[in-house]
C-alpha cells in the first residue's frame, strides 16, 4: 500500500470548506435544503481530503457518482390493477473495477440514500482491496406488502430496466435490506433470458444450487465478528463474557450474535422492528431465533425483559452492534451509550456529529466500510467461483474470509495509529487513496 499523504492536521481541525469544481457546481439533483444521507458521505469525504496529498485534486471524483439510473417499475398486482414503483441503480465509481453492491427494497429508499450506499460500497471495496468500484440499487417499496408473485414481477421488471448498465463485468448487484437469494435468482434469470445465455456472475448472493457460494449467508455477520474480535484484542477486552447488544436480528445481526455467542460472549440485548429485549445473564441467540420464527416477535422470550425502543441505548454492554439502517446513533443517544466498542454491521448507522462525540468519549468505532465488508468479500469469492465454474468448500471460504478481514483490520489499525485518527478516517484515507490512485493512473478519457 502506498500512502502519499503529507503530515496530517490534528484530528479535529475543521476540514477545508467543500469547494466543488466551479464549472460543475453542486449536485443539482440533490435538494440543498434536504440533501439526505448523501450529505453524510460528502462530510466524510471532506474529512479525508486533507490526508490525500496530491491526489486531493481528484477528490471531486469521490463526490460525484459516475452514473445514476432512475427507472419506473410498473407491474400488475394480483388484483389486476397496475402499480408503479420508483427504482434506482447508482454506479458511484468504477476506477478499480466493475461497480458492485446490493439492491435494497424498503419504503424509505430515496435517490440520496442509494447514492450514499453506492459511495460507501466504493470505499468498502477499496478498504478490503477487492477489485471493484461501488454501486447500489433500490426500489421504494415495502416488500412485506407484496405477494410472492408481485415481488417476482417487480424484481424482473426492475432487472430488465437496469439491464442496460449491469453485467458480470460492468455492475454486479447482490442482496441488501429487503432482498435475498430468491431475489437474486429472479434477477439472474431475467438478465440471462434477456442476453440469451445463463450468466450466473451477473449477481451474487444467489442460492447455492444456482452458482451461489457456501458461506455467503453468514458472511456479513462473520466479518462483523472477525473485525469486532480484532478490535477487542487491540483494546485489551476479553471475549469470554463480553456483553454484546445487537440492533436488528436479521441476516447480519442474527449471524453476528450467534458467532459472538459461540465464542463465549454474552448477548445482553436484542432490538428489531418487533421490539427490544434484554437479559443481563445473556440471551441464547438460537432460542431467540426460534421464538421470533414461532411468534413473529422478538419480545416475550422466556427470561428476558421487554424494553421501550429508546431504552436500548442505555443497556449496560461492552460492544454495540448496530445492524439495522442508517442514522441510528445520533448526538442525542451517543452520549448515553455504555459500550467501549461499536461494530457497525449496518451501513451508515452513526451520524458524523455522533462519531465525533464517540471519539471524544473514548469509544472505538469499527466503521461500516470495514465491519460489514464480509458480505461483499464472499460475494467476490462467489463471482470468482462463477467465472471459473469451480466451487470451494465452506471451510475454504470461511478461512479466506477470516484471513482477508483480519489482515485488512490490522493494516488499517496501523494507519489509524500512524495518523492518530479514528479508524473510520484511517479506512477512508487508505480506501480513497486506492481509488484516486487508480483514477490518476487511468487519466481522463478522451
Ligand atoms: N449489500 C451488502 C453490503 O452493503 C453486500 C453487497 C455485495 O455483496 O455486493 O455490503
Amino acid at each position: 500500500m502506498t500512502l502519499t499523504a503529507p503530515t496530517p492536521p490534528p484530528r479535529r481541525t475543521a476540514p477545508a470548506p467543500h469547494t466543488p469544481d466551479a464549472a460543475a457546481g453542486p449536485l443539482s439533483y440533490l435538494d440543498p435544503q434536504h440533501p439526505g444521507p448523501y450529505a453524510m458521505f460528502l462530510d466524510q469525504v471532506d474529512r479525508v481530503v486533507p490526508y490525500l496529498g496530491p491526489l486531493a485534486v481528484w477528490a471531486e471524483t469521490l463526490r460525484r457518482p459516475k452514473r445514476i439510473l432512475v427507472v419506473d417499475v410498473p407491474i400488475h398486482l394480483d388484483d389486476g390493477s397496475v402499480a408503479h414503483f420508483e427504482g434506482y441503480r447508482v454506479q458511484h465509481n468504477t476506477s478499480r473495477g466493475p461497480a458492485k453492491g446490493g439492491v435494497r427494497y424498503h419504503q424509505d429508499v430515496t435517490l440520496s440514500e442509494v447514492m450514499a450506499l453506492s459511495a460507501w460500497m466504493t470505499v468498502k471495496n477499496a478498504a478490503v482491496n477487492l477489485p471493484y468500484g461501488g454501486g447500489k440499487g433500490g426500489i421504494r417499496v415495502d416488500p412485506r406488502t407484496l405477494s410472492q408473485g408481485e415481488l417476482e414481477r417487480m424484481t424482473r421488471r426492475y432487472t430488465s430496466e437496469i439491464g442496460l448498465i449491469i453485467g458480470p463485468d460492468k455492475d454486479i448487484p447482490a442482496p441488501d435490506v429487503g432482498t435475498g437469494p430468491q431475489t437474486m435468482a429472479w434477477m439472474m434469470d431475467t438478465y440471462s433470458m434477456n442476453v440469451g445465455r445463463t450468466t450466473t456472475g451477473v449477481v451474487t448472493g444467489k442460492p447455492v444450487s444456482l452458482g451461489g457460494s457456501l458461506g455467503r449467508a453468514d458472511a456479513t455477520g462473520r466479518g462483523v465478528f472477525v473485525t469486532g474480535a480484532e478490535a477487542m484484542k487491540k483494546l485489551g477486552m476479553s471475549m469470554e463474557g463480553a456483553r454484546i447488544a445487537v440492533q436488528e436480528f436479521g441476516n447480519v445481526g442474527e449471524a453476528a450474535a450467534r458467532i459472538f455467542h459461540a465464542h463465549g460472549a454474552k448477548i445482553v440485548a436484542i432490538q428489531d422492528v418487533t421490539g427490544t429485549i434484554a437479559c443481563a445473564a445473556g440471551i441464547d441467540p438460537a432460542l431467540a431465533l426460534t421464538h421470533l420464527q414461532r411468534t413473529g416477535a422478538i419480545t416475550g422470550l422466556t427470561g428476558t425483559d421487554t424494553l421501550q425502543p429508546d431504552e436500548f441505548w442505555d443497556v449496560a454492554c461492552d460492544v454495540l452492534i448496530p445492524a439495522a439502517l442508517e442514522k441510528q446513533i445520533t448526538l442525542e443517544n451517543a452520549g448515553r451509550l455504555k459500550a467501549r466498542l461499536i461494530v457497525e454491521g449496518a451501513n451508515g448507522p452513526t451520524l458524523p456529529a455522533a462519531d465525533d462525540l464517540l471519539a471524544d468519549m473514548g469509544v472505538t468505532v469499527v466503521p461500516d466500510v470495514l465491519a460489514n465488508a464480509g458480505g461483499v468479500t464472499v460475494s467476490y469469492f462467489e463471482w470468482v467461483q462463477d467465472f471459473s465454474s469451480f466451487f470451494w468448500s465452506e471451510e475454504e471460504i470461511n478461512h479466506r474470509l477470516d484471513r482477508l478481514m483480519r489482515e485488512a483490520f490490522r493494516s488499517l489499525w496501523d494507519v489509524k495509529e500512524h495518523y492518530n485518527v479514528t479508524l473510520r478516517t484511517a479506512v477512508y484515507i487508505v480506501a480513497c487513496t486506492r481509488v484516486l490512485e487508480a483514477r490518476a493512473l487511468r487519466g481522463l478519457y478522451p
